[in-house]
């Protein structure tokens, strides 16, 4: 039996050795790091460098770097009301977040429901800038909440573009950008964005911690969870310490993003072989700019469990719309915010490279799409029939 294949990376990426060492290293010390002694001290030193680290991946400086338990617990912290800045202090009348954002973002944070709105997407699942303009003349202090890169089909936004149009309305841009370090560039200035989030099992770091970085002059003044303090009043509770270092270690080499055009050439060689053997698959989000390791895609009439079960007999990992939404067989909504027919979009399935996945994987995958897609498609002529 061939080793098995994992092609679901956006859902969480394999620890990097890096981060997996620096894991190891932080559990071994003692110390909580608010005590003032030597072992505190050193665990301080421990989140501080990690903090620096994660930093650099977004061009931000360390000490606009909060730690989280996540990008959930990131983005909850980041859509509230009460977000400061030296010329407003009055809180923000409202929430905009795309149609096809995380459903942690969806969710509307902490602002009443009724003071929140889904900005719509075109059919390649990017804003759409007029709809933008004009959600933004029905609100005077307004957040909005755009992805820099979808979960689901990789679709990148505009994010530069919708920063200006968001900043000449008096509004912040959150940005959430869990899918992008390692992959495409995420300079949080050169993006324009106010907040960003992101996670540390997306980009080879160990599960159970994201950052929420800010522009230096924003200040959030209703914190998620107080407590001792800890994270200069933002997020209380003794840090995550191991958790925080793999995040560190792994931003570190995500920052050199190397492995883009490769991850890029071996999408475009999985995509040409599902073209080549199903004609007849939708590549969503294929007219837009994506990330170079994404593919979703769907063959009319092939159910996206189906498909996802006799891959993984077959050893194959991949996943149906996002892994949070996994299990239930519901079409996507962010395929059906692009106007997908619900029909189709049920059968969507998510294949997602990384670093270490080679040529030979992608044409494994493809022999076996051949092998499916044959038997798959015969079984539904038999039920047509
Ligand atoms: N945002 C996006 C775009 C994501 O893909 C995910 C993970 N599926 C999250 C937020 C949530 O991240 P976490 O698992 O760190 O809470």
């Amino acid at each position: 039996m061939d080793e098995r294949l994992y092609f679901d990376w956006n859902a969480t990426a394999p620890l990097r050795a890096e981060a997996r060492e620096a894991v190891l290293r932080a559990l071994e010390a003692t110390g909580n790091a608010s005590s003032v002694h030597g072992e505190g001290r050193a665990a301080r030193a421990l989140i501080e460098t990690a903090r620096a680290q994660v930093g650099q991946l977004v061009g931000a400086e360390a000490k606009n770097v909060t730690f989280t338990s996540g990008a959930t617990e990131a983005n909850m912290l980041a859509l509230t009301p009460a977000l400061e800045t030296a010329g407003e202090k009055r809180p923000r009348d409202r929430l905009f977040v795309s149609a096809v954002e995380h459903p942690s973002v969806l969710c509307g944070g902490r602002f009443a429901a009724d003071t929140v709105e889904q900005l719509p997407v075109t059919r390649d699942g990017v804003v759409d800038l007029n709809g933008l303009r004009g959600a933004l003349a029905r609100a005077e202090r307004p957040l909005i909440s755009v992805m820099l890169a979808n979960n689901e089909t990789g679709v990148i936004q505009p994010i530069a573009d919708i920063a200006e149009i968001v900043h000449a309305a008096n509004g912040l841009l959150h940005v959430d950008a869990v899918q992008a370090p390692g992959r495409i560039d995420c300079d949080i200035a050169a993006l324009g964005a106010d907040l960003m989030t992101i996670s540390s099992h997306k980009l080879g770091g160990p599960q159970g911690a994201g950052a929420l970085i800010r522009r230096g002059d924003i200040h959030i003044a209703d914190p998620l969870i107080r407590g001792g303090g800890q994270e200069r009043g933002l997020r209380g509770g003794t840090e995550n310490v191991a958790a925080i270092v793999g995040f560190g270690a792994t931003a570190a080499v995500a920052a050199k993003h190397a492995d883009a055009q490769y991850m890029a050439a071996l999408r475009d060689a999985l995509e040409a072989g599902l073209k080549a053997a199903t004609p007849q698959a939708v590549i969503f989000g294929d007219g837009a700019r994506r990330l170079p390791n994404t593919t979703s895609f769907a063959v009319p009439g092939v159910k996206a469990e189906t498909a996802i079960i006799a891959f993984d007999l077959n050893g194959i990992a991949v996943s149906s719309g996002s892994a949070c939404s996994s299990g239930k067989v519901q079409a996507s909504r962010v395929l059906v915010a692009m106007g997908v027919d619900p029909g189709l979009a049920r059968g969507a399935v998510r294949v997602s490279l990384g670093w270490s996945t080679t040529a030979a994987d992608v044409e494994r995958f493809l022999g076996t799409w051949n092998k499916l897609a044959e038997s798959l498609l015969k079984e539904r002529r038999g039920i047509a029939a």
